[in-house]
């Protein structure tokens, strides 16, 4: 019998699985897919917004300044990097800068200021310079967005937190103040209180636990991924439009650089990524930028951003009883997620001091020995560490997002059938029951052949 039951392991339900952890309740997170982050989680632009693009008063604009200002201890305590590197609003449009500054300023960001020409053109030296004008806002940082949630999940698991996986919810059962979940593979959990943090499943679960459903709305966004490089050392946007922040170019936390995203409205979830998309995201970056190094492309993706409304909704539901309603969590949501960790803690009555926890070793192991991913100099050993890692991660994309083996240049070409090998062999599996990233999704056909 858990205290708390928290549904999905993006850095939402991973943020507030663990702050639950560290305020000494007992936890359970219930995840359909076989790893944390992989929604949009694991597909976005990676940013810690400093907070001046909210809307002042809206749930958005509070949670992103409070987030922001809780990532710097965070990421240390979990052993993960964040670089306050800053973001720039680039734009002729004096008054609208203006008007971005005075909001930021309401929603209490500190270090926001204008700049102009020389002072713009040294921090950005690949800007045309017929931008001659910039928000700067120092506080803006970057982070591995699904490194955050993975740590933030560990580091629960490590301390009693449960995380099950592949747990596909057929029914629930509500009796004698306890919830009765049961999965499609005949696991029972119980739990007293149901956190719905779902982002594009929610209405799935909220189904089951005959909760409030909502209105959700997608909006695709594309990118380019460059190979590590200097393009830009900082986060570059262009002025916001009704469709969002635009289309950016930014380094990564890892040092690549990413261009995009794109906002298209889409009718259903549906992360591919299409010639338009490309085409607008190097049109725009063209329009921008000197020098885009296009040649050093070596991926694209897409994310989908859930929204329900204009703001979060973070609440009690008003239909069914000791459920809490997290839908809509569109950007800034991976920066508001530890302040919305603390808000919802906060709500279920769970207060005072955190327990002394037990902090994650991550899985950085010295490379000695065999290399098995070139491009990123990942070794065998920090491989092994990772399979067996706190999550106990199955799949290739779960090995690759924590230790990056076949994020460089080759994309995997290389190590890919070994990092399988390695799977198979700790997990006890053949070679072609090795999924990439979902159940069913095999790496290898049993011919031996590539998916
Ligand atoms: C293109 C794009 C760019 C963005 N850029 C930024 C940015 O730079 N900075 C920023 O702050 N925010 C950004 N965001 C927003 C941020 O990515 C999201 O707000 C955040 O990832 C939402 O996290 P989540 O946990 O709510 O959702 P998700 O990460 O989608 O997690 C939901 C989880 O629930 C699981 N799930 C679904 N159904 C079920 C079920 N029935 N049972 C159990 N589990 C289930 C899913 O598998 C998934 O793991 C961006 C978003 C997008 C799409």
């Amino acid at each position: 019998m858990y205290d708390y039951v928290i549904f999905g392991g993006g850095v939402v339900g991973a943020a507030i699985f663990n702050k639950f952890v560290r305020l000494g309740a007992k936890v359970a997170l219930l995840e359909k897919e076989l790893d944390v982050a992989t929604g949009a989680s694991k597909a976005n632009s990676g940013l810690v917004h400093a907070g001046f693009d909210a809307e002042t008063g809206t749930l958005k604009a509070k949670l992103n300044v409070r987030g922001n200002e809780l990532f710097e201890k965070l990421c240390q305590e979990l052993g993960i990097k964040f670089k306050r590197t800053g973001a720039l609003v680039v734009g002729n449009d004096e008054e609208k800068l203006k008007e971005l500054l005075a909001r930021g300023k309401k929603n209490g960001v500190k270090g926001l200021s204008i700049i102009r020409e020389e002072k713009l053109w040294k921090l950005v030296p690949n800007l045309r310079h017929e931008y001659k004008s910039a928000l700067y806002a120092k506080t803006a940082g970057l982070v591995s967005p699904y490194m955050l949630t993975i740590a933030l999940a560990e580091e629960a698991v490590i301390n009693g937190g449960q995380a099950l996986f592949g747990f596909t919810t057929k029914k629930i059962e509500k009796a004698k103040g306890c919830f009765k979940i049961y999965s499609s593979d005949k696991r029972v959990v119980e739990g007293k209180v149901v956190i719905n943090a779902t982002g594009a499943g929610y209405n799935d679960i909220a189904r089951l636990l005959k909760a409030e459903e909502r209105e959700i709305r997608f909006r695709r966004g594309e990118y380019y991924v460059l190979d590590k490089c200097d393009f830009v050392n900082l986060t570059v946007f262009p002025l916001p439009t009704k469709l969002g922040k635009g289309i950016l170019a930014t380094p990564t936390a890892s040092g690549n650089i990413l261009l995009g995203p794109t906002a298209e409205d889409i009718l259903e979830f549906d992360t591919a990524t299409t010639m338009g998309g490309l085409e607008n995201i190097s049109g725009s970056i063209t329009a921008m930028f000197d020098n885009v190094p296009f040649d050093k492309i070596i991926r694209e993706y897409s994310g989908v951003r859930v929204s329900c409304g204009d703001d979060f909704v973070i609440e009690w539901d008003k239909k069914a009883e000791r459920v809490v309603d997290i839908c809509g969590i569109n950007s800034p949501g991976l920066t508001s997620a530890p302040a919305i960790a603390e808000m919802v803690a906060e709500m279920v009555g769970l207060r005072g001091q955190e327990k002394k926890m037990i902090r994650r070793k991550g899985y950085a192991v010295k490379v000695k020995g065999e290399i098995v991913c070139r491009c990123e100099k990942v070794g065998k050993n920090e491989i092994l560490s990772a399979i067996n890692s706190p999550l106990k991660p199955c799949t290739v994309d779960g090995i690759k997002r924590r230790v990056r083996a076949g994020m460089g240049k080759c994309q995997g070409g290389y190590c890919l059938i070994d990092v399988c090998r390695l799977i198979a062999r700790e997990r006890g599996i053949k070679l072609e029951e090795v999924n990439k990233e979902h159940e069913g999704g095999a790496v290898m056909l049993s011919g031996g052949k590539y998916e």
